[in-house]
């Protein structure tokens, strides 16, 4: 084992990662995963409380999710899809427009979360120029947003820390404030903090007004607003009500411009629906899928949209084509392990997992409330959330992350948060284990 870290710091370069932090703290080295569960080389088990970076659904290397793969690779595995077809990708397209809300028409597959978003981006400021206005070709995006890495998707992105070093590369977006519930002191009954809490919910919360006053200035140059809805990730785990996200598309109607929703880390069941867009009821213009959309085992990623975007690049003029594409663009195998993926939903009933989750991991997290420098517990779908209001929060948050490992949990923190991510297929049992772990560690170090 020590021989493969040695060469693990020799040769590689991780994600998010500083790199000099890694002597002292080497990785840890996993050799083996089954169920919700990885195994390191003394066969250790550490429980995937973040689903491997939010994508994870069913555990790993799920018998119906190997046979996709195998059956798969015994007949095709992949080809360009630049004017080829294949079936694995027909038959994915009709099942995701089948479960995405209705006038999602088209998909346009990818390989990544990035990818998905940066081809939303592109189709709609393209969209528009191909329809004669190409004055519009700004993106208004939350200010704590993320999108991802890529050079687009870090424009509309606002996590300070993660794109701090590349600000001469960024075009320039405009910010609308985040909804954020914890602090706000506009009066307001949907206040927030998360799903149990939404019996409120009602129309026009008054940060929708934000948005708008945005809008007024800026319609005419605005392509799209994108949003993850209801579930901010990388900005700390923040969860805001259905009415905003009803309010703003609304207001995308109002003054057209797209609507963008960024599914990546919310779609397939992460919420507790399908895809967390349903909790509004409303179709966007775009919708990013990618993490879960495997099952999270295969890179693929898909960018749906309506027939009226698809059709603004139908044209006799090549100009109006949309010129974009990647090497694996729609991978057979990504595709077939998708289908399995969404048959097992199901056969498994996902949904109703994460449902009868989603109040226990809540009245779990909420047995901490009398922690002082706990605040904001908060829960939707399988993922449940605090943040440590301390000057030395980043401090505690990696000595909680080294009392995970070793106790065998992942609990990778997220800004101030602290959160457990977990798979859809998770059970009570494990809620109960995992619990039974965090007293100890959130009772040692946040006393
Ligand atoms: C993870 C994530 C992305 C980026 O996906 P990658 O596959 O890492 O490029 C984009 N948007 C959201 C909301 C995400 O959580």
């Amino acid at each position: 084992m020590q021989d493969w870290l040695e060469k693990d710091l020799t040769y590689n370069w991780h994600p998010y990662t500083q790199m000099l932090n890694l002597r002292d703290n080497p990785p840890l080295l996993i050799t083996r995963v089954a169920g919700r569960y990885l195994y390191d080389a003394d066969g250790k088990a550490y429980y995937d409380s973040n689903s491997s970076w939010w994508c994870n659904v069913h555990g790993h290397c799920h018998p119906a999710i190997r046979e996709a793969v195998e059956k798969q690779m015994r007949t095709l595995d992949h080809i360009m899809f630049g004017a080829i077809a294949h079936t694995p990708a027909i038959e994915l397209a009709e099942k995701l427009v089948s479960i995405t809300p209705p006038g999602l028409d088209r998909v346009f597959y990818s390989d990544n979360g990035s990818t998905a978003v940066e081809v939303a981006l592109k189709m709609s400021v393209q969209y528009w120029r191909n329809t004669g206005n190409s004055r519009k070709c700004r993106i208004i995006s939350l200010d704590a947003g993320y999108h991802g890495d890529t050079i687009g998707c870090m424009s509309v992105s606002n996590v300070e820390l993660f794109r701090g070093a590349f600000d001469p590369l960024m075009f320039q977006a405009i910010t609308a404030p985040t909804p954020h519930c914890d602090d706000c002191a506009l009066p307001c009954k949907n206040k927030s903090f998360g799903r149990l809490h939404w019996d409120t919910d009602d129309e026009n919360p008054p940060c929708v007004a934000s948005m708008e006053r945005l809008l007024i200035n800026d319609a005419d140059v605005t392509a799209a607003i994108i949003l993850e809805p209801l579930l901010m990730g990388a900005g700390g785990m923040l969860i805001y009500p259905p009415a905003y996200l009803r309010g703003v598309a609304q207001l995308a109607m109002k003054y057209n411009v797209h609507l963008i929703l960024d599914e990546v880390a919310t779609g397939f069941g992460r919420t507790g629906k399908m895809f967390a867009c349903e909790y509004a009821g409303i179709t966007p213009d775009f919708m990013c899928l990618s993490k879960g959309l495997t099952g999270g085992t295969m890179p693929l990623a898909a960018t749906m949209t309506t027939e009226t975007v698809y059709e603004g690049f139908l044209s006799t003029d090549s100009s109006k084509t949309f010129f974009h594409g990647h090497t694996y663009t729609a991978n057979p195998i990504g595709c077939a392990v998708a289908l399995a993926s969404l048959q097992l939903f199901e056969d498994d009933n996902l949904l109703g997992n994460v449902n009868t989750l989603t109040p226990l991991l809540l009245q779990k997290m909420q047995t901490f409330a009398d922690i002082p420098i706990i605040k904001n517990i908060r829960a939707i779908g399988t993922v449940t959330a605090f943040d440590v209001i301390h000057p030395d929060y980043a401090e505690l948050l990696k000595k909680i992350y080294r009392a995970g490992l070793a106790n065998g949990l992942i609990m990778r923190p997220m800004g101030k948060a602290s959160y457990l991510f977990l798979p859809q297929s998770a059970t009570i049992d494990e809620v109960e284990m995992v619990f039974e772990k965090l007293d100890g560690i959130y009772r040692e170090i946040l006393k």
